[in-house]
């Protein structure tokens, strides 16, 4: 197992994380199962949260950690004092611990969670009061799918890690997540941990693939799910492959299924449009609304239930719905000229998605 620091922490963490979700599912007696081989492997990377079934997943990790030698996390969703403070508690003793390593703000994805968290009552005063009393190492914030909150969180205050997706496919909804905030967490010394190296299974074809692309990112943990020995010796294996090179990932980028020929890669060839419309402007827009999961093509009934269920998931509608509105020339000036198809290097038939783009935003998915 390759170990890594993290961020100006003093924490040398395994590459590959134990995300604590997913032991919800399983009885304890495969939890510890699963710890000890994770442990077994040189895993020391152990994440949870208060909300992840009401703290019946720290209860379990609880029974399976060992007390010592091991990096702790977890996460409050409390924007308030109060409430986080008692999440804090609440951990600690479902727990059996202490202290933890790291507390992170969870899912502070919309502004309004982060103005509440740093408001004069807001949950910054329990990440300051914890750090003080020796109940936290680390703060550390999570988020999902739109980077803004994420980025301006990480400018304002001094965390010490985060947390988010970083796969091949969510590059192309929230590619903000690589052009900011890991640039500035690299300049600011800021812990990187990925997870959703998977989004959320929808790249369940390519693992070995959605493995390699998170691993080519500098991060210093991917967290995965885990809830079968089986899956953990199939992410032990990837976790020793190699990153990608640039010429692999432009491969990866033309080739991988999931892209097709729908997914905008926000390359700008297209433009310019001579109706003067940003047509990539309105693809990420798309991209924050439903991950441009439904394409309006014939699939399979299961995989469209996948799409459909992972479509709202991060919650980055409404940042979605502003950034349309926000674009002039609309949709509508489109005259189906057709030049914007001949350029685009991934055969996407742009009109037909900017329609498709402007019924999911404004008119319900009828087009
Ligand atoms: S050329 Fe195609 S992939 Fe590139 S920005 Fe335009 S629509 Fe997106």
């Amino acid at each position: 197992m390759e170990y890594r620091r993290l961020g100006k922490t003093d924490l040398q963490i395994s590459l590959l994380g134990l995300g604590g979700f997913h032991l919800l599912e399983i009885e304890l007696k495969e939890v510890r199962k699963i710890v000890d081989r994770y442990l077994e492997a040189g895993g020391n990377y152990f994440e949870t949260a208060r909300s992840y079934g009401d703290g019946v997943s720290e209860r379990k990790l609880s029974e399976a950690l060992p007390k010592d030698g091991v990096i702790v996390a977890s996460k409050t969703g409390g924007r308030d004092e109060e409430s986080s403070r008692s999440d804090l508690l609440a951990t600690l003793k479902a727990l059996g611990r202490d202290h933890i390593d790291v507390l992170f703000l969870h899912a502070v994805t919309k502004s309004g969670d982060w103005e509440a968290i740093t408001s004069p009552n807001g949950a910054l005063k329990t990440v300051e009061w914890a750090k003080s009393e020796g109940l936290v190492r680390y703060a550390g914030i999570t988020s999902h799918g739109y980077g803004g909150t994420l980025l301006k969180a990480l400018k304002e205050y001094p965390f010490d890690l985060f947390m988010t997706q970083m796969n091949y496919y969510d590059r192309f909804n929230f590619p903000e997540i690589e052009t900011k905030v890991i640039p500035f967490s690299v300049c600011n010394n800021i812990g990187i941990i990925a997870m959703k190296a998977l989004a959320d299974g929808y790249l369940w074809k390519g693992v070995e693939d959605a493995f390699r692309y998170t691993m080519t990112l500098p991060v210093s943990c991917i967290v995965s799910g885990i809830n079968t020995l089986e899956q953990l010796e199939e992410d032990l294996a990837l976790i020793e492959k190699r990153p990608f090179t640039a010429a692999e990932l432009d491969h990866l980028f033309a080739e991988a299924p999931e892209l097709g020929n729908y997914i905008c890669r926000q390359c700008m060839k297209c433009l310019p449009c001579p109706e003067g419309i940003n047509i990539p402007g309105f693809f990420l827009a798309e991209g924050r609304y439903d991950r441009q999961m439904l394409d309006g093509k014939i699939i399979s009934a299961a995989d469209y239930a996948l799409r459909d269920r992972l479509a709202h998931w991060f919650g980055s509608e409404e940042q979605g719905i502003a950034e349309y509105k926000s674009l002039v020339p609309g949709v509508d000036s489109c005259n189906d000229c057709g030049i914007c198809v001949e350029r685009c290097p991934y055969g996407i038939d742009i009109p037909r998605k900017l329609r498709i783009a402007r019924s999911k935003i404004t008119e319900g998915y009828v087009w």
